[in-house]
Parts: C-alpha cells; structure tokens; sequence
C-alpha cells in the first residue's frame, strides 16, 4: 500500500517527506537529514498537522491525523445522505452543493479508512521504505 507518490498516513499525493522523529529531537547539531531512515513519503496537509507533535512512531502519528481530520470533518460527515429522488426534486444550485459535499464526503471517509489501516498495522519507517523499494524493483523489471 505504500508508495514514494502517496502520503504514508492518508494514501493522498506525497508532495513531502515526514520527519517520524520531529529533526528538532533527532539531531543534536539542529541540521535537517533526510536519511530514509527518518522520513517517509507524506502530503502536504498531514506534514502540516503534525507540526512538531511529540508521536515518535508511525501508527501513532495515524491515529493524532484519524482524530484531527475526523474532528476538522465532523459537519461534513455528519451531513445526511439525500436519495437520488430527494435530489430530483431541488433546485440545481442545491442540488450542485450537495453532490460537491457528497464528493468531499467520501474523499474524507476514504482518508478515514487508509489511516485507521494504518494505525492498525503499526508499520515501521523500514517497513514502509522496503515495501516501496520492493515494489519498485518489482516495477523495474
Ligand atoms: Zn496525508
């Protein structure tokens, strides 16, 4: 499931590289590493939210996102669910709102669903880099 483009955390595009130890605690000279190591693959967003939280291990960094996300979430996934009759029956602009928040919705509860894998699996930083450098000797013929 692990990949050098998708966020380790939430499966999203990986645009960073997240510090699992924060650098601050990791290095005594203050200087940034980038050692596969300490980082793994991660979007903007969940690097963003995990700051310089003090979660030293990949599942629990999953579950402090699970739990930011679902509470940053709670309105939209709390939104009722509309048929498709119900749907008919409102005004296109309406109508336009709902599908959006629906789309939003189910990007939301698929994020959902890759971190609480994630948590359970309690992967390490080694088992996540082997897995993409396997995968991609595989690729590579
Ligand atoms: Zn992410």
């Amino acid at each position: 499931m692990f990949s050098r483009y998708s966020c380790t955390y939430c499966g999203d595009s990986a645009e960073d590289l997240d510090h699992v130890i924060p650098h601050s605690y990791a290095s005594s000279t203050g200087k940034r590493s980038y050692k596969k190591t300490k980082v793994v693959p991660c979007c903007r967003r969940c690097n963003s939210l995990l700051g310089n939280k003090h979660y030293f291990v990949i599942w629990e960094r999953a579950a402090y996102l699970f739990n930011t996300y679902k509470r940053k979430g709670n309105k939209l996934l709390s939104l009722p669910e509309w048929t498709e009759e119900e749907l008919e029956d409102m005004g296109d602009n309406f109508k336009k709102d709902i599908k959006k928040d629906r789309h939003l919705k189910e990007k939301l509860i698929e994020k959902l669903n890759v971190l609480e894998l994630v948590h359970l699996m309690e992967p390490t930083i080694e088992d996540v880099w082997e897995e993409i450098l396997l995968k991609e000797m595989k690729q590579n013929g």
